[in-house]
Parts: C-alpha cells; sequence; structure tokens
C-alpha cells in the first residue's frame, strides 16, 4: 500500500534521498500529496521512454484526462500530434523521454496559478528527473515548461531558438516551441500553416541535434 508523503520535508530527510535509482525516484514521487494539486485526483502521471539515460527529454505542461486513465504523459488528441510529430523526427521511447512540468492533472485541466505550488513541485521532482537521467537536450512544449524551465515569457517570439543552460555542472541545450494543443486550436485560423510549420521544424531540428534525423 502506498503511504501519501505530505511535505518536501519528509522526503529530503528520509534516507532515500537524494534518489539513487530512477525506480526509488518513481515509487516515492507516486505517494506525493504534498499540494492541493496532487489531492484532486491522487494520482501522479509518470513520464513514459527511456528511464535510464535519454538523450532528448520533451517536457509539457501537465497530465489531463486521458493521460490520467493511461497514466503517461500526451496520450490525448494533443498528444497524439505531439507524438506523431516527434515520431517522424526520429524520437522513439529508446532515445527520448516524454514528462511533465507538473506530473498531477489539475483540476478542471487549469495550470495552477500559484507560481509557488508549480516551483516547488518542479524543483523536487523534474529536477530530481533531470540529474537521475542526464539527458542532453530539453524540447520545452509549450509556455508553462518555457516559464518554469527557462524563466521565460513569449513562446511565439522565442521558439526554435537554441538556448544553453547549465544543469549539474554540465551545459544543457534547450528548445521552446509550441504546445500541440495551441497547434490544433490554430487549425482553422490564418495562423495555421506558420505554427504547424513551426511546431515540425523545431522538433525537427531537436531530433537533428540529437542526430535521430539528418534533414
Ligand atoms: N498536455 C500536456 O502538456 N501534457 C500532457 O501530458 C497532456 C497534455
Amino acid at each position: 500500500m502506498e503511504i501519501p508523503i505530505k511535505s518536501f520535508d519528509n522526503i529530503k530527510q528520509s534516507s532515500f534521498y537524494p534518489f539513487k535509482t530512477y525506480e526509488k525516484f518513481e515509487t516515492i514521487k507516486s505517494c506525493c500529496r504534498i499540494c492541493p494539486v496532487g489531492n484532486v485526483y491522487n494520482q501522479v502521471v509518470q513520464s513514459s521512454g527511456n528511464k535510464i539515460n535519454p538523450k532528448v527529454v520533451i517536457v509539457g505542461e501537465a497530465p489531463g484526462a486521458d493521460e490520467l486513465e493511461e497514466g503517461k504523459p500526451f496520450i490525448g488528441k494533443c498528444g497524439k500530434l505531439l507524438r506523431q510529430t516527434l515520431t517522424n523526427a526520429g524520437f522513439n521511447d529508446d532515445n527520448s523521454l516524454i514528462t511533465n512540468t507538473i506530473p498531477c492533472r489539475p483540476e478542471n485541466n487549469k495550470f495552477p496559478q500559484d507560481d509557488s505550488i508549480v516551483k516547488s513541485c518542479k524543483n523536487m521532482w523534474l529536477k530530481e528527473e533531470l540529474r537521475l537521467l542526464d539527458p542532453d537536450f530539453l524540447l520545452l512544449v509549450g509556455s508553462k515548461s518555457l516559464k518554469f524551465m527557462l524563466r521565460m515569457q513569449g513562446i511565439t517570439k522565442v521558439r526554435g531558438q537554441w538556448y544553453k543552460r547549465k544543469f549539474n555542472g554540465k551545459t544543457i541545450q534547450l528548445m521552446p516551441t509550441f504546445h500541440p494543443s495551441y497547434v490544433l486550436r490554430t487549425q482553422y485560423s490564418k495562423d495555421k500553416a506558420y505554427v504547424q510549420e513551426a511546431f515540425i521544424k523545431d522538433i525537427m531540428a531537436v531530433g537533428k541535434a540529437a542526430g535521430f534525423n539528418d534533414e
């Protein structure tokens, strides 16, 4: 039986912190009920893909209803678009991993407005996940991962550009792109072609840098 974890101090003071294996990390993460978000559906959605050493980690926003049901990120309509575009660019479950800025589904899919909740969650789980996985590249999908990973706003302006950040003593390269739900939302607008092309181009560029395609 899982014991709900109610505070970050509980984790940080325990003998298993910092986590030595991804398996241990996932087990403890699944018990997290620290913030109000985690207490709504009482289920943490784990990442999917290579959980040992992915070359690229894809960071979305938060799981929705389909993801909660399936227990995997990016499973619903926009997830299918993302996963198909990733496959076309050479990404697979052996060379990459898909995760989210926060691993719990927010009530009514409303991303938490309180940045401090997201920051503490990210500092505990996403940061620890990246330390254990040690990827070379991050593909930031949408404005929330842009905000919380790069502390930047304005996805339209910065998408498709490379950024460098030192992480655990290693320089990793990050590229923000549009969220697939935005790509779907613009389907009937005048920006359709531009947004779709930009989304594909950015994902291809990250795939190319990682050696997954030679386009
Ligand atoms: N949107 C996200 O950002 N992440 C998911 O897992 C699903 C939809």
